[in-house]
């Protein structure tokens, strides 16, 4: 260790997580911080017993008091490593996902391809980047040449407009970080379906792309079938579902703006509009309005927001969840078909079947599982990082 080089010394112990190779540090496992380290600076992380374990960026306010950025104590932290992990991310997206497929995803997620805090997503020729960590933010602007550079798109924005910024104690921020024009309105293709994306004012960063090859899914699902789709946002599963031959969808959200998308996005399609019906509502009022009016439907989506960003929040949201799934259960026609998602963290997979399944006993529904969904290959999951894996999906089939 240089004398200058900022240093975190954990207490005894505290040094395992890191040993398994999980990138964050929490401030609770810190027991002194040597020199004054800015927030973004690089530390060095050490055991009690001064064994060196990480370099990671540094970030005095938040919980998560440092990511790893390298466990390699010969590595230089900088440009030269940033463009290693931003080629071989870029690589893997190339090889996993073809041009016919999309021409939307996410290239890089963050702790899970090596870059702590950043977020990045193409649509079509623009890119929107979120920086979530103390350490992206310090980056900020060599990792945007980066991604000019080894992209060769010109237009990024940045929608750092998240909660999450908050905590790491960086004010929220959108705006344009490379290119002349602000993009708004971009025209991006799915599976053969084009949707228009607002990258300035839409949801996330514009679109849910890690929904992308379920949506795909449910095509195989639809034909001939009345469908009731909760959550719908811009109208995703909506498409997918009348582009696969169903009979009718209905599609629901909170938001008049995702609705009128929706709408808008039906129309760029040429798929028939007297199939469609748009409800703006609260999921859990409709669907009990529609328990209570006996209703039916064949294939039924729900696709909810966040309910439990962290393991903390768990115990609420699993009632949220099981609310929303025991009236599905109900309103659904025997041999129906159930998509349900939770893109909580905070909620494990396996927790999330025992939800279903406790929504379908009070139901008294005969269900089974016939797929398990998760995030699409451009939202990969780091082995050393399990909370990277957040979206989980069921198809059940209603006996
Ligand atoms: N399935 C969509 C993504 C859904 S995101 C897709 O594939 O693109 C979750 C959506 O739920 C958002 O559009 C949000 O506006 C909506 N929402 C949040 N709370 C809601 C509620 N209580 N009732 C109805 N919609 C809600």
């Amino acid at each position: 260790m240089k004398a200058t080089t900022p240093a975190l010394i954990l207490k005894p112990g505290r040094e395992k997580s890191l040993i398994q190779r999980h990138p964050w540090v929490f401030s609770g496992a810190v027991d002194r911080v040597v020199g004054e380290p800015a927030a973004g600076v690089t530390v060095a992380v050490y055991s009690a017993g001064g064994e060196f374990l990480a370099w990671a960026g540094y970030s005095p306010v938040s919980q998560i008091r440092a990511r790893v950025w390298s466990f390699q104590k010969e590595e230089e932290i900088g440009p030269d490593l940033f463009r290693e992990r931003l080629k071989s991310a870029l690589r893997w997206r190339e090889k996993l996902i073809s041009p016919e497929e999309t021409n939307a995803m996410r290239l890089v997620h963050g702790e899970s391809d090596g870059l702590p805090g950043l977020v990045v997503d193409r649509y079509a020729d623009v890119l929107v980047v979120q920086i979530l960590s103390s350490g992206a933010e310090y980056w900020r602007r060599d990792l945007v040449s980066l991604l000019v550079e080894l992209t060769g798109i010109e237009t990024i924005f940045e929608r750092s407009d998240v909660d999450v910024r908050g905590l790491e104690g960086l004010p929220e921020r959108t705006g344009l970080l490379s290119g002349r024009n602000a993009p708004e309105r971009l025209m991006i293709y799915e599976e053969g379906i084009r949707y228009e994306v607002n990258v300035q004012t839409g949801q996330k960063t514009g679109f849910y792309l890690d929904q992308r090859r379920n949506r795909a899914r449910l095509k195989a699902y639809a034909e001939g079938r009345e469908v009731l789709n909760c959550f719908c946002y811009t109208g995703g599963f909506t498409l997918s579902a009348l582009a696969g031959g169903a009979s009718h969808v209905l599609s629901i959200d909170s938001s008049g703006e995702a609705l009128l998308a929706g709408r808008q996005n039906l129309a760029l399609n040429g798929l028939p509009e007297d199939r469609a019906e748009w409800l703006e509502g609260d999921v859990f009022q409709v669907l009990r309005k529609f328990r209570d009016q006996a209703r039916s439907f064949d294939l039924i989506v729900l696709d909810p927001p966040k309910f439990a960003p962290t393991v903390a929040q768990a115990e609420r949201a699993a009632r949220g969840y099981k609310d929303i799934n025991l009236l599905a259960c109900k309103l659904l026609r025997p041999g129906g078909v159930l998509f349900t998602f939770s893109c909580s963290g905070g909620i494990s997979p396996a927790l999330f079947q025992k939800i279903v399944a406790g929504a379908a006993v009070d139901a008294g529904a005969e269900m089974m599982v016939v797929e398990r969904l998760a995030q699409g290959p451009d939202h990969p999951v780091s082995l050393y990082f399990p909370e990277g894996e957040y979206l989980k999906g069921l198809v059940c089939v209603k006996q």
